[in-house]
């Protein structure tokens, strides 16, 4: 994952023309913080873990990105992804920086007990850098609105009233209406303009998504809203398919209680990876990372891929997909409409003033259409991929900020 973010950094930095130096600058962390959480188990074992918060770059302003509770976390994929929300807050031009973090355990093998502990320890370790004006958490695989309020509460402790702290919050606790479909919405905002380039509307246009959690789920919902036909959804046990264009209402019902939607019976079985390859005029990756690879990329057949996940596209399948032609709208660009909300509801917080989802709803169509356009319009005044426009058009606006905020007698094009 780091290799792949420095590589597409690289890419758009070359375009630049920048310097090692610069790049170097640009791509190593402002702060790395590695904490140990010692608790003691529902078994009377004390347990320990490991926690990090990875906060990348703060040109732009406060610290923003997701809290992740998985194996896989440490200090190289944390960076990875810190790295990414750098350049996504500066692609969709909210006043934020980049971060990531998280916890290295399975919260599968947690009671909800254990995971507040090793929450409210994490927050106790890290309290003095994080807060509504330095770095504010989110929620992120395997976490959710509960742990963000858990969060806020026990950095309130601390610092007093704080709901700034953290986003992605219960409603009832400083949330944000819009903030839960918000990733999905944005991807939709993507395909609508994305197809426009191509000079079509969403209607009738066939659509394939891998993962049916947030993000796909609510990108489905919206884009059969405006008339598109979602004609296979897979995931991590199996897949389904109808021609005719899935009842989305109802794989959402389905998939809520089965936590899957295989075994829906609106439609035809299939095995899960082959939704990537899937005869569709638009392809939603919105599930794991590195699923478009050397292997497939050759066999997709959409003509447009929207990347709703995080790093679904291996560099070697990028290449495959420039020399097919194949539109890719990037993840810094297409999954920008959580943080985009984030921000909304941080907003209201530092306000104390609630917003309804209308008024959430039409700025974020306005943030993700703009963001849209302005790496489109980078990508052809530079003849470049829309993945190395929207590097360019985050790198360019970081880097301002962070010469803006400094000294140098250095020239800088950017
Ligand atoms: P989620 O946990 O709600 O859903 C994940 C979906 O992916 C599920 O349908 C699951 O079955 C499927 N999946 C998991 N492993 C799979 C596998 N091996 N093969 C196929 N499918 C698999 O997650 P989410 O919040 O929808 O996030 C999905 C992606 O979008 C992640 O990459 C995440 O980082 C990214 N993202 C999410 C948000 C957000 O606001 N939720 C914002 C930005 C980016």
């Amino acid at each position: 994952m780091l290799e792949t973010s420095h590589y597409y950094f690289s890419e758009a930095a070359d375009n630049l023309g920048l310097s090692s130096k610069i790049k170097k600058i640009l791509i190593t962390p402002f702060r790395v913080v590695k904490v140990e959480i010692v608790f003691e188990d529902d078994s009377g074992q004390l347990r320990s873990h490991l926690g990090y918060r990875v906060q990348h770059n703060r040109s732009r302003g406060p610290l923003k990105g997701g809290l992740r509770y998985h194996r896989s976390v440490d200090e190289d994929h944390a960076t990875a992804l810190a790295n990414l929300m750098t350049w996504k807050t500066a692609v969709v031009d909210i006043p934020f920086g980049g971060a990531k973090g998280g916890i290295d355990c399975d919260p599968a093998d947690m009671s909800k007990r254990e995971l507040y502990e090793v929450t409210v320890r994490f927050v106790q370790q890290i309290k003095e850098v994080i807060g509504p004006t330095q770095d504010i958490p989110a929620p992120d695989m395997n976490t959710n609105a509960e742990i963000m309020g858990w969060i806020m509460e026990e950095y309130s402790n601390y610092g007093g009233f704080a709901p700034g702290v953290v986003t992605g919050k219960p409603l009832q606790l400083f949330g944000s209406p819009g903030r839960e479909e918000a990733t999905g919405r944005g991807v939709t905002h993507c395909v609508e303009r994305a197809l426009a380039d191509k000079g079509r509307g969403v209607e009738g246009t066939t659509i394939a998504i891998q993962g049916f959690g947030n993000v796909g789920s609510h990108a489905a919902r919206l884009l059969a809203a405006k008339g598109a036909k979602i004609v296979a959804v897979g995931d991590h046990m199996g897949g389904v398919a109808n021609a005719d264009g899935l009842d989305v209402n109802g794989l959402m019902t389905w998939a809520d209680r089965h936590h899957t939607v295989k075994g829906f019976d609106g439609g035809d079985a299939f095995d899960g990876p082959e939704v990537l390859t899937w005869d569709a005029d638009v392809l939603i990756p919105a599930a794991i990372e590195d699923v478009l690879n050397k292997d497939n990329a050759n066999h997709v057949r959409a003509g447009i891929i929207v990347e709703g996940a995080n790093g679904p596209t291996t560099p070697e399948a990028d290449e495959i997909f420039k020399k097919r032609d194949i539109l890719v709208v990037p993840d810094i660009l297409a999954n920008a409409g959580g943080v985009t909300a984030s921000y909304f509801e941080w907003v209201q917080n530092m306000q104390q003033y609630r917003w309804d989802v209308e008024r959430v709803r039409e700025q974020l169509e306005r943030i993700m259409h703009r963001a849209y356009d302005g790496v489109a319009d980078v990508a052809k005044s530079r003849g470049l991929d829309l993945r190395t426009a929207a590097f360019v058009q985050g790198i360019r606006r970081v880097g301002k900020a962070a010469l803006a905020r400094n000294y140098t007698r250095e020239k800088i094009d950017l």
